[in-house]
């Protein structure tokens, strides 16, 4: 079951600039920046109310964030959602028609397992499931 927004995801040309921006303009905390291999970004985390905000910067020419970039300028990337059971979660979606990005999680930012569903079969929205 989907159990909050987690975060939103929102890629970034420079992360030392957007860091700024949040915590200058916004008065936010980074909390932590941490690279995920997998995706070949550069993170970063901010905490508002209950849910999160997550910086991604591309590390190679070949990440996502890259090329997401690259087509659309910096901007909301994802929303991500909790789920206390991620692999029912993506069984629901597919057996709901949905087309997935990741037919299994895969290790994502903060040790946490994710998996996404691609914005073709979501109304336009890059969605990514989370759990712990
Ligand atoms: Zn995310």
């Amino acid at each position: 079951m989907l159990q909050k927004i987690d975060h939103l995801g929102i890629a970034v040309k420079s992360l030392d600039e957007a860091i700024a921006y949040y915590e200058k303009a916004l008065g936010l905390s980074c909390e932590k920046v941490e690279e995920v291999e997998t995706q070949k970004v550069r993170t970063a985390f901010f905490q508002v109310g209950d849910t999160h905000i997550e910086l991604l910067e591309p590390t190679s020419e070949e990440s996502p964030i890259a090329k997401f970039l690259a087509k659309n300028g910096e901007g909301i990337h994802h929303v991500a959602f909790a789920t206390d059971d991620i692999d029912s979660q993506l069984q629901n979606a597919q057996d709901a028609g949905i087309k997935l990005i990741n037919q299994e999680p895969v290790p994502g930012a903060g040790g946490k397992k994710v998996a996404f569903l691609h914005p073709k079969s979501t109304h336009g929205v890059l969605t990514e499931f989370c759990s712990k």
